[in-house]
């Protein structure tokens, strides 16, 4: 598998990366599966993080005895020193290592918790130190919004920046990859199927092959997920005409109020799963009624409808999407296919 030059950590990672958030959901053993199939694939760069639950310790159980082939990311939401010594210890034991390739400060994306990173006596300071006493090789950060990111990358201090990177994120996601280049920043890109929104992998992967020098890290549930995304990573680059009028469409149908499921909205003063509710006229293409208006989705929109307006979850959501407008539109639209499915199973 080809690899790619991660900036000025220098460190050769396979352009196609692991991305270590849904192993959570699937049991011990099919998790230890996923890993080793993306190791059997010659994929050698895990991505997970403090605040993925299971996630460190299942990649620590699957590669225990191949630590040498691998190169290891976390990262941790520490805004203290405090929180980051615990944080990087228990990811130390978690991953069953004595070091870690890349510890990224995770989640940096507004100006306060910039100016928290960027103190030299804050959480910064521990994985300095850490680095200094070979525990941590390499200081990275990740990010949800573009201004944030790109002042990140100005400051020169960090050697990785990991961004959400698909055909339907930012515009500016260009300018953000030049500057990270200008700055011999290694570019990660996380969310290269938008969260799982994007349904057609090969269009989605392929997109993202033009840009030869970012590593991608597609988060992997099951195994056959990360077979199909190696094959379009091994074979050719190039998107067909078909593919460009497909990925066109795409775009078209999932617009420009998309939810990327990334759940910083939460936690919902009202308890309500923001993102189930968010990804309804997109999940009701391809779920059939059954899925969509009985068992946890249906209840997702129960609870919906204790939405109290409070607007908490908009001020947290990195992509400023009208959360409450939006959350009202999939009530109804839900409320109007359920009655159409019940009137359905009752004649
Ligand atoms: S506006 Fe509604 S969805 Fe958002 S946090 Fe408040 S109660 Fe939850
Ligand atoms: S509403 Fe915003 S914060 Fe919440 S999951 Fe969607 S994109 Fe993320």
């Amino acid at each position: 598998m080809e690899k790619v030059r991660l900036g000025r950590t220098e460190m050769m990672v396979t352009g196609l990366g692991f991305g270590g958030i849904p192993i959570q959901r699937v049991s011990e053993e099919e998790a230890i599966a996923v890993v080793n199939k993306c190791l059997d694939l010659g994929i050698n760069f895990l991505d997970t993080a403090n605040g993925y639950t299971t996630s460190e310790e299942r990649i620590g159980r699957a590669i225990k005895g191949k630590r040498e082939e691998i190169i290891l990311a976390t990262k941790s939401l520490a805004r203290t020193r405090e929180d980051m010594e615990k944080h990087l210890k228990l990811s130390l034991e978690r991953l069953g290592t004595d070091y870690i390739d890349l510890y990224q400060l995770h989640n940096v994306s507004d100006a306060e918790a910039l100016e928290t990173v960027l103190d030299p006596n804050g959480p910064r300071g521990v994985i300095e130190d850490a680095k200094k006493a070979g525990v941590v090789k390499h200081i990275g950060i990740t990010s949800h919004q573009i201004d944030v990111a790109k002042d990140i990358i100005k400051t020169d201090l960090f050697e990785t920046i990991m961004f959400p990177f698909n055909f339907m994120a930012y515009k500016g996601n260009d300018e953000l990859l030049s500057l990270a280049r200008q700055h011999d920043v290694g570019f990660i890109a996380m969310k290269p199927l938008a969260g799982g929104m994007i349904a057609n992998a090969t269009i989605a992967i392929k997109y993202l092959l033009q840009f030869p020098d970012i590593v991608l890290i597609p988060g992997i549930e099951r195994v056959p997920e990360i077979e199909e995304i190696a094959r379009v990573f091994e074979g050719p680059k190039e998107l067909t005409a078909a593919e460009k009028q497909e990925m066109e469409r795409i775009k078209e149908e999932l617009g420009t109020r998309f939810c990327r499921k990334c759940d910083y909205c939460q936690p919902c003063t009202a308890g309500i799963p923001i993102s189930d509710v968010m990804a309804f006229p997109n999940l009701a293409k391809r779920l059939p009624p059954v899925r969509l208006y009985s068992g946890k989705f249906a209840e997702s929109f129960e609870k919906a409808a204790d939405c109290t307006d409070c607007g908490e979850c908009e001020e947290r959501c990195p992509y400023n999407l009208p959360i409450r407008d939006m959350i009202k539109e999939h009530l109804k639209m839900h409320r109007a296919g359920k009655k159409e499915y019940e009137k359905q199973l009752a004649s």
